[in-house]
């Protein structure tokens, strides 16, 4: 018996990364899954790779979370072919890092458009089945970058915003049977971070291990820390947690 069986899981940007192990713990915990990517085929192969229990089943969606009719198609899909919706997770997204003086008005607007209007789109198309239902849980992927980050402005923006995005929903959504909560997570390794590193012309696995050596818990994330947090804060253990934003990042920001 899984925490999620039965359950309907949207994962956005789950083609790979944090998005595809959130979407795998889903998926070994019982769900069915919805992964969306910007490329079909990709959604679609990483689909088929979701190690699904019995009678669950998986589909990859082409879908850009900035277009407010390529998520209503997306979301109308999801309904139609897994026959509902009951986690959203927004967690599609991208960097375009400068330094302030340097950042053009087309780099602010494209991070804005992902992160921010990307998880209010998905999550008003998914909330009216929510609330119908009286059951949805909704998780957004804000940053450790949210608390300032040097040639971040556009994203740190976006990442705080999406905690005040949060914090809302938790009041909004609170009296409908709908907890909505966020994730702050620290250096984990993915394609994100590697292309971090390439930027500063450093190598992949020296950038790591520098990160691993700054951290308190002295080492890098993966996708799993963050499925784990995930898959807590969206099943029935956490229904009384609302609003909030829990930083997984071993400790990154104590000091
Ligand atoms: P990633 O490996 O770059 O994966 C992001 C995915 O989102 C990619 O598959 C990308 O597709 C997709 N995507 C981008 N724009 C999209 C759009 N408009 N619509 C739909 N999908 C879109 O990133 P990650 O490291 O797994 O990060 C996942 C989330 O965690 C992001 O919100 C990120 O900001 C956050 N986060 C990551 C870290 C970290 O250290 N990795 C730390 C803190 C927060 P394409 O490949 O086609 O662009």
């Amino acid at each position: 018996m899984g925490r999620f069986d039965g359950r309907v899981a949207v994962v956005t940007g789950a083609a790979r990364g944090i998005g595809f192990g959130t979407a795998t713990r889903f998926a070994e915990e019982g769900a069915s899954v919805a992964i969306i990517d910007l490329d079909e085929s990709s959604a679609a192969e990483s689909a088929a790779r979701l190690p699904l229990t019995d009678g669950a089943k998986a589909i990859g969606i082409g879908c850009d979370v900035s277009s407010a009719e390529s998520v209503d198609a997306g979301v109308a899909r999801v309904v139609e072919e897994l026959g509902g919706i009951h986690i959203l997770v927004n967690n599609a997204g991208i960097t375009r890092d400068n330094l302030l003086f340097k950042m053009t008005e087309e780099d602010w607007d494209l991070v804005m458009n992902v992160h921010l209007k990307g998880a209010f789109l998905m999550t008003k198309a998914a909330q009216k089945h929510f609330v119908e239902q009286k059951y949805g849980k909704i998780l957004n992927l804000s940053s450790v970058s949210a608390l300032g980050n040097r040639g971040q402005a556009n994203y740190s923006a976006a990442k705080m915003g999406v905690q005040g995005f949060t914090r809302t929903l938790g009041i909004e959504l609170g009296p409908f049977g709908i907890n909505a909560n966020a994730i702050a997570p620290g250096f984990i390794a993915t394609e994100m971070t590697d292309a971090t590193a390439a930027r500063l012309k450093m190598d992949v696995e020296e950038f790591r291990k520098l990160n691993a050596e700054a951290n308190p818990v002295k080492r890098v994330g993966y996708p799993e820390d963050i499925a784990a947090a995930a898959a807590f804060l969206c099943s029935d253990e956490a229904s009384y947690i609302t609003g909030q934003t829990l930083y997984v990042d071993g400790g990154a920001k104590l000091g």
